[in-house]
């Protein structure tokens, strides 16, 4: 039996696109006929009425049904059949009072799209519940689409068989390509290390945390799970369904119980210890990524920053201090320190380098007591600063570490600095091979 509709909204939008050519009784009259008599659904209804009596039917506002494929951007009045894929809130603030929010992924068998929900639910939403959206409009948001359920948009559950099957099918990609803010995507990696701790959410609620270093062949990533999967180190694991989240500054796959993870054959990567080899990185690379971890970078030394050689923490805060003041504590008998800040250019970028204590003593090639003798002979600590860029200015560096990125541009925290390795006569070897290819 044809449920009753309200069919007010789409008389009243008829009437519109037709001018108000006919009054509404005809209307009603026309497409209850369309509906209930012929049973063609209500959008070719109108779409037919419209044109009968020689309108547009590009005027119709509340538009009808679509495919989440045809979905172009600008949608208003969207009406939409699907099934959640997945489903998140959180709190925002809009004029200063904290709102709840819910979004995720929905599809059809066209295809999956973000939504989000700004209104209180009317009802509960999980995954996996087949839903019907009226009323919805649609915007982009990181040059995307996606669905907006306003307070003019209504949900409601639907019949599992009115959504026909489909296999989610989010953007698959290598590890070294993941960049923040992407969302929806399926990775298949090797995890390298994992721990498990309990974290306070937002919301001061306990949840548990399952981070670590997942790698492919292509790179490796950050990875959390914000459920328990069972997932160990040393699994293959293919993950459908996560997102790319900044956290302190490196990008970072997540996931949450929304997510589907299956295990894959021991075979299907190379063993860790294969994967735990670091993969090179051009600097634009990076900064396109917005960070990496265990990242090298090969590059030229182009200049050693002041705050660089031997230099004097405070006590308290460990800020650097300069002519024994601490810019916060005062007077403070300074604990020294060897550091070098200096900026790295690989031709397609720059990046700032920070390299320790113990890594500097090894360009030195003295520790910290010789070099706060050296310092005290010269009665100037700047020579120390002198010999660093003596032995680092031009210098071709083979550097290790993690790169996070913030509004300063890229920062590498160096875990091994390599002098040696540039081989510049098999670099020069190589390139004239490649001419000869
Ligand atoms: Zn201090």
């Amino acid at each position: 039996m044809q449920e009753e509709k309200n069919l007010a909204p789409h008389i009243e939008d008829i009437n519109r696109a037709l001018n108000e050519k006919l009054s509404e009784e005809q209307i009603e009259e026309e497409l209850r006929t369309y509906t209930d008599r012929y049973g063609v659904p209500l959008g070719s209804a109108k779409r037919s009425i419209v044109k009968k009596y020689d309108g547009d039917p590009q005027e119709l506002y509340i538009s009808t049904e679509k495919k989440i494929e045809d979905i172009e951007g600008d949608e208003q009045g969207l009406n939409l059949k699907c099934r959640v894929v997945s489903i998140d809130d959180k709190e925002i603030e809009v004029d200063d009072q904290p709102k709840r929010i819910w979004y995720g992924i929905i599809g059809d068998d066209t295809g999956t799209i973000p939504y989000t929900l700004w209104e209180a639910k009317s009802i509960e939403l999980e995954k996996g519940d087949n839903i019907k959206i009226e009323n919805a409009y649609v915007n982009m948001w990181n040059e995307k689409p996606q669905v907006n359920i306003g307070s003019k948009a209504s949900v409601k559950k639907i019949d599992e068989e009115e959504v026909p099957e489909f296999e989610r099918q989010p953007q698959k990609l290598d590890l070294k390509d993941i960049r923040e803010d992407m969302q929806d995507l399926e990775i298949t990696g090797r995890v390298l290390s994992m721990e498990e701790k309990t974290v306070n959410t937002k919301d001061d609620e306990e949840k548990q945390l399952f981070s670590g270093v997942i790698a492919d062949e292509t790179g490796k990533a950050q990875f959390s799970a914000w459920h328990d999967f069972g997932i160990c180190e040393d699994d293959v694991i293919q993950v459908k369904g996560g997102y790319v989240r900044s956290w302190r500054g490196v990008p970072q796959y997540s996931f949450d119980e929304n997510a589907d993870v299956r295990f894959l054959d021991d075979d299907e990567l190379p063993e860790a210890e294969e994967l735990q080899e670091t993969s090179v990185y051009t600097i634009s690379d990076l900064a396109k990524r917005g960070g990496a971890v265990d990242a090298i970078v090969e590059a030229v030394m182009i200049d050693i920053k002041s705050g660089s050689g031997l230099i004097f923490r405070c006590p308290e805060c460990n800020r650097v201090i300069q002519k024994g003041a601490c810019r916060v504590h005062g007077k403070v008998e300074g604990k020294a320190d060897l550091r070098v800040k200096g900026i790295l250019d690989d031709g397609t970028g720059a990046l700032t380098v920070v390299i320790n204590r113990e890594l500097t003593e090894d360009i030195l090639d003295y520790d910290i007591d010789k070099a706060m003798d050296i310092a005290k002979d010269e009665m100037n600590q700047d020579v120390i600063r002198d010999e660093i860029e003596e032995k680092l200015i031009a210098q071709p560096l083979k550097v290790r570490g993690n790169v996070t990125s913030d509004d300063y541009g890229l920062m590498l925290i160096a875990d091994e600095v390599d002098r040696q390795s540039i081989d510049v006569e098999k670099e020069a070897r190589e390139m004239l091979d490649e001419v000869r290819v």
